[in-house]
């Protein structure tokens, strides 16, 4: 819309003549960005000539960047910090902070940023530049390892839940060693952390380099009982990302996507995703075109794109690289997001992140695969060779599902939000009760070692070892194609799928908790198996024994069952697995005791930081309904009534033409049709005016409330079910009304131009 009204505006001033043109009307616009958006062709890209393995990570300060800018010494301490963890030697950032900048002024570079992850759902940055003062009037390029390390900047507006202002105002950020700087247009990009003057995170970064931490040391601390020489153990995370597009053209006159990410109203369309012809079709040319370039770019700034693909909504699709060191991950997947976006524009489209931006067809999602692994190799694989693997394979299993069976509901808590809440429990993607698939090799293996006896299981054999009588775990597991779409955590072979993260979230927020739960699960697992040791128990059969134990407890979380079901609700119900549904409340279950002393215990978070971030949740909430309240309202009044209330006026100026014309039983026949038509226009729209007022006048009492929590309550209890009220109204008047009136591009536009 605004492309074509700026094109013509150019023309006319080329030309020279000042014609004045009628009005369009709103309909009128409709068909002309959808004839706009219709024309488009894909963007001829010239794809590099290097080979994707020579331009991988062309702007990424990797090792061999690192290797050739930096001081031999200097490059040896700089990778003892990302390997082993070693602390930083400030005296080594004023040579690594030289090397980046040689490096990057050859690449162009001008500025740097500190690039932090706040509590918002994107990346941020403030850019600077190099320059410094000479001191001689003039002025010198300059980066100091002090420029490099650390940064204050003033990031003073962003949500912190009130930590900033009631301790000290300062935030901070500070070089995060362990993921590359990277590249982005004239800037040099410093992945770092966010935290306040004392010290409590203010990001996803921060929480997450110390799970990371805790659930490694654990980790490691259980698997020396199989492997001694273990020197760590590092998580691993392969995400997956789904995502829309729209055409640029359609998506400027939809003002709900443009300020919410969703179509708020919108009737099905006749075809949508029935046929599943979507889902890994041919990827139509001009999404390729958006692909080929993105991947391009991703791969430069060392993302490891491996797998594109048509997703099963019209308009949908996923891209997947191949799994890297969880915090690498993390950072590349915000990376993406945001490449994302710009690379779709440059294509004329736009790219919905939003879980849900169309009703009545999937969802977007972010599996997040999750694993372990050591030195070695990769702790949930399940073909070993000798019984110590078998064993620390079951043990691994068992543990991860203690922890998320003690913390299911605040799993659930860590990716719940406004957006992901319409995904969850719609009879799609997975529901909002957080189950473990397990499959049935896995499944019937963890039975035969609660049924068995200790004595049948295994048999100390004097110097040959152990000898365990786990039935074989058949390589056949490693690609388990017993695939059960339905679960929210699920095993696939050597790793467990987080499904039910949202696709717009940070996969942090996700995996801070599930590292914490493991990471508490193990520990508290070696603290058992070492005090059965301390009594006399052999190594082995004390493993055995509590592994047992847990199998039985941790039970209620296995469903390898249908999870849409509604007898699935009233079963997990029973088991006692957190079924809440309501946003806000299920936030609470952050603060829950349990949660907050697994916080602690493992150093993750201290209360104080879980009690801001949890006011930062709710207020977020909020807003959210909120701003989508308010643009329902607008819509409502500014494009439906009108436009309905238009084409009512042309059935009654027709009704009374046909009653000039005609007798008046004859008139009245013939115009049955229509004056049913007009009443039902007047049924419908008095009723979204009721809605829109009802809706204002529950925001405002909401609006009162002072508490947080109690505020987006009454937004998730009072709020948010009138905009579906209303919606449902539209709706029925989109069916209604003659098309070449409706003034927002339909469901059937939006979802199959491309
Ligand atoms: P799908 O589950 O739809 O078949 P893909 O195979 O395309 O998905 O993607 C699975 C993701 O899981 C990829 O990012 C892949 O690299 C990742 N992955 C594979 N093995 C592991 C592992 N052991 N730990 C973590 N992620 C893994
Ligand atoms: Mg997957």
């Amino acid at each position: 819309m605004v492309h074509s009204r700026a094109r013509r505006n150019r023309k006319e001033k080329n030309n020279n003549t000042l014609t004045i043109k009628e009005p369009k009307t709103m309909a009128n616009l409709r068909f002309e960005v959808v004839a706009e958006a219709f024309r488009k062709k894909p963007l001829e890209i010239t794809a590099p000539s290097e080979r994707p393995s020579e331009y991988f990570g062309k702007y990424v300060f990797n090792r061999a960047k690192m290797y050739k800018y930096l001081p031999v010494g200097v490059y040896e301490k700089l990778t003892d910090v990302i390997d082993n963890g070693a602390r930083l030697d400030r005296s080594i950032a004023d040579a690594v902070a030289e090397g980046m900048k040689r490096w990057a002024e050859e690449n162009g570079v001008t500025h740097y940023t500190h690039w932090f992850q706040p509590l918002t759902e994107g990346t941020a940055e403030k850019h600077d530049a190099f320059v410094e003062h000479d001191g001689k009037g003039g002025m010198i390029e300059e980066f100091s390892g002090k420029l490099l390390v650390q940064q204050e900047p003033d990031a003073s507006s962003f949500p912190s839940g009130g930590i900033r202002n009631t301790f000290e105002a300062r935030g901070y950020s500070a070089w995060d060693p362990t993921s590359p700087v990277f590249i982005i247009d004239d800037t040099l990009c410093i992945p770092t952390i966010f935290i306040s003057y004392t010290g409590e995170a203010l990001d996803y970064k921060a929480p997450l380099l110390r799970s990371l931490h805790a659930v490694g040391k654990a980790a490691a601390e259980v698997c020396r009982y199989f492997y001694p020489d273990v020197k760590k153990v590092t998580t691993n995370l392969g995400w997956e990302q789904e995502y829309f597009l729209v055409d640029e053209s359609l998506y400027s006159a939809r003002p709900d996507l443009m300020l919410t990410g969703r179509t708020l109203m919108g009737h099905d369309s006749a075809k949508n995703q029935q046929m599943d012809d979507h889902y890994f079709g041919t990827i139509p040319d001009r999404v390729q075109a958006f692909m080929k370039d993105l991947e391009v770019q991703a791969l430069e700034l060392g993302i490891p794109c491996k797998t594109r693909h048509n997703e099963v909504a019209p308009n949908q699709f996923e891209l997947a690289p191949i799994f890297e060191e969880c915090n690498l991950a993390v950072d590349h997947n915000m990376l993406l997001m945001s490449l994302m976006k710009r690379v779709a524009r440059k294509h004329g489209f736009r790219v919905l992140l939003h879980e849900k931006p169309f009703a009545g067809v999937n969802g977007s999602g972010k599996h997040n695969n999750w694993s372990l692994s050591t030195d070695t190799g990769i702790l949930l694989h399940g073909a070993g060779k000798t019984a110590e693997d078998n064993l620390r394979f079951v043990v691994f299993i068992v543990e991860t599902l203690m922890g998320v069976y003690r913390h299911n509901g605040l799993l659930k808590a860590s990716i719940m939000s406004a957006t992901n809440a319409h995904r969850l429990g719609a009879n799609e993607a997975p529901p909002a009760i957080i189950s473990a698939f397990l499959g049935k090799h896995l499944s019937d293996l963890l039975e035969h070692i609660e049924n068995s006896h200790k004595a049948d299981l295994f048999v100390l054999q004097g110097k040959k070892g152990m000898q365990l009588d786990i039935p074989q775990i058949p390589e056949l597991m490693i690609d388990n194609t017993d695939r059960n779409r339905t679960s929210p955590f699920a095993f696939t072979g050597n790793r467990f799928e987080f499904r039910a993260v949202g696709s717009e979230a940070n996969c942090a927020s996700a995996i801070i908790v599930l590292n914490a739960a493991v990471a508490e699960a193990l520990a508290d697992f070696k603290k058992r198996v070492d005090a059965l040791i301390k009594k006399g128990e052999d190594k082995v059969s004390a493993i055995v024994d509590i592994v047992r134990e847990d199998i039985k407890t941790c039970k209620p979380i296995h469903f390898d069952g249908n999870g849409y079901s509604d007898e699935w609700i009233e079963e997990a119900r029973r088991r006692g697995l957190d079924c809440e549904t309501s946003c806000p409340l299920v936030f609470d279950r952050y603060l829950d005791a349990d949660s907050v002393r697994m916080f602690e215990t493992a150093n993750v978070m201290h209360r104080n930081e879980l009690e801001a971030r949890n006011e930062v949740k709710w207020e977020t909430y909020t807003k959210k309904i909120q701003i989508e309240a308010r643009v329902m309202g607008d819509l409502s009044m500014n494009h439906i009534i009108p436009v309905a209330t238009h084409y009512q006026s042309r059935l009654a100026k027709n009704v009374q033409n046909m009653y000039a014309i005609f007798d008046q039983a004859e008139a009245a026949r013939l115009t049955a049709r229509n004056v049913k038509i007009i009443k039902e226009i007047a049924r419908r729209t008095q009723t979204i005016e009721t809605g829109v007022e009802e809706l204002v006048d529950a925001r405002k009492v909401a609006n009162k409330i002072s508490d947080e929590r109690a505020k987006a309550i009454a937004y998730h209890d009072t709020v948010e079910p009138k905009m579906k009220e209303i919606r449902y109204q539209i709706d029925k008047l989109e069916l209604l009304v003659a098309d070449e009136l409706w003034t927002l591009p339909k469901y059937r536009e939006l979802l199959f131009i491309r």
